[in-house]
């Protein structure tokens, strides 16, 4: 069985090199959906259930949208990016550092094996840039 929960976080970033008008900093309401699998716990408090939405939403919470809402995303591996970064961290401004660039599709990797790493059964996460633009990554991706 899935269930699935939905977020929504502000975050700006920028695609330093990109050929359009990406390259420039802007920002962006995501959507994030995180779809859990598993069977039904059969007893207790949480019978009938694969997860507590509440569970779900907590670990999610704390382990995504808090970190990147109203953050600056940005490639560590970047020099101008970091540049940006320290100059607002220098003003203790929220920045959130990914290994690449803040694609759609490289941040929900990296959501969908931060959620695993935290011990969550994520079995896939679909993150909209967008209201018509998603990137989704999959237990059977990578
Ligand atoms: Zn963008």
């Amino acid at each position: 069985m899935k269930v699935v929960k939905t977020f929504t976080f502000d975050s700006s970033h920028l695609l330093d090199g990109h050929d359009g008008k990406c390259k420039n900093l802007h920002g962006h309401t995501y959507k994030l959906e995180v779809e859990v699998s598993g069977s039904l716990h059969m007893d207790g408090p949480k019978e009938g259930m694969v997860i507590d939405f509440s569970d779900l939403k907590a670990v999610v919470k704390e382990q995504v949208v808090d970190k990147m809402d109203h953050a600056f995303l940005y490639n560590r591996l970047n020099e101008r990016e970091c540049a940006i970064a320290n100059l607002l961290e220098g003003w203790n401004l929220k920045t959130y550092p990914l290994e690449q660039r803040t694609t759609a599709e490289v941040m929900s990797r990296h959501i969908f094996q931060l959620l695993q790493e935290k011990g969550l059964p994520v079995t896939r996460v679909r993150l909209w840039e967008t209201p018509n633009s998603y990137s989704e990554y999959d237990e059977y991706d990578g």
